[in-house]
């Protein structure tokens, strides 16, 4: 049991990505923190089947773009808990629209959920990481913080921020003892790309991925869990691709499209 004894927020955990991470978490021994901001049923879902596990788990509605809402959560956190040992920033949202056509609210509400939203988790849970003798925060960003994604707007510079906000603060809060990594996923199957993208889009992306098939969350709560252990603990600063090869498939696919055309 890698967690036991240890106290794990994860936001962004009633569904997709978040939620695996949670019930990983939960089944190694973390007591769990389920940080959501809309739909109560899928968070007590994801509660219900940590406890099992034997451990504590509590949910928390908070809007991470929300700061006082923030700090309201780390004031239960201190109560429930009294100390944080991990915390994994998941919670993300994304539109689609060409560049020339983004709404400015659509831009501000990127930006506020997928990077100040991060930055006022780990702010307002810094003083508590510290007191409990340092921690590992994990942040969820995505390869397209690595690589322009083409019509989704500040998704791409959003996560390109978030990847940079965990270089600083695992650059600042080393002397501290905490831990910052960043996580990058590619195409990954879960209700953000099923509401992005169609059945047959999906299909397509399917013949970019070199291993030739989309993500699973569990894929990605197997890392997650690696940083956020001891099994990582010379390891900050970093940012980690998980895409099944999708990144570098660009010869691959130029291969193809040259096959298609004859030549
Ligand atoms: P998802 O299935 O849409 O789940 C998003 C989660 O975030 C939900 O639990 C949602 O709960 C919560 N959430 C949304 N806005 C929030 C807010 N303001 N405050 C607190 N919680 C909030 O998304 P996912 O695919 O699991 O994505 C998780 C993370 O991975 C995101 O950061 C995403 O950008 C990143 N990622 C995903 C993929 C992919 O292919 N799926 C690829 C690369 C990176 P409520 O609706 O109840 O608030």
């Amino acid at each position: 049991m890698r967690f036991e004894g240890k106290v794990a927020l994860v936001t962004g955990a009633s569904r997709g990505i978040g939620k695996a991470i949670a019930l990983a978490l939960a089944k190694e021994g973390a007591d769990i923190i389920v940080n959501y901001s809309r739909d109560d049923d899928k968070a007590r879902e994801v509660v219900d089947l940590a406890i099992p596990f034997g451990i504590k788990a509590i949910m928390v509605k908070a809007d991470v773009s929300n700061p006082s809402q923030v700090e309201e959560m780390e004031r239960i956190v201190r109560k429930e808990f009294g100390r944080i040992d991990v915390i994994i920033n998941s919670a993300g949202i994304t539109f689609r629209h060409p560049l020339e056509e983004v709404p400015y609210e659509e831009w501000r509400r990127i930006i506020e959920v997928n990077l100040n939203g991060a930055f006022y988790v780990m702010r307002a849970f810094f003083k508590l990481m510290v007191d409990s003798g340092g921690g590992s925060i994990v942040n969820i960003a995505s390869v397209a913080g690595h690589i322009p994604m083409v019509g989704s707007g500040a998704y791409s510079p959003s996560k390109a921020g978030l990847i940079m906000l965990t270089k600083l603060a695992a650059l600042e809060w080393a002397k501290y003892g905490i831990r910052v990594n960043a996580v990058c996923p590619g195409s990954v199957e879960t209700d953000m790309l099923r509401e992005e993208f169609t059945e047959e889009q999906i299909k397509i992306k399917k013949k970019l991925i070199p291993l030739g098939r989309l993500g699973r969350t569990e894929d990605i709560a197997k890392l997650v869990l690696f940083l956020a252990s001891e099994e990582s603990s010379y390891i900050t600063g970093e940012s980690f691709i998980i895409d099944g090869g999708m990144t570098i498939s660009y010869y691959l696919v130029e291969s193809r499209l040259m096959r298609e055309h004859g030549i």
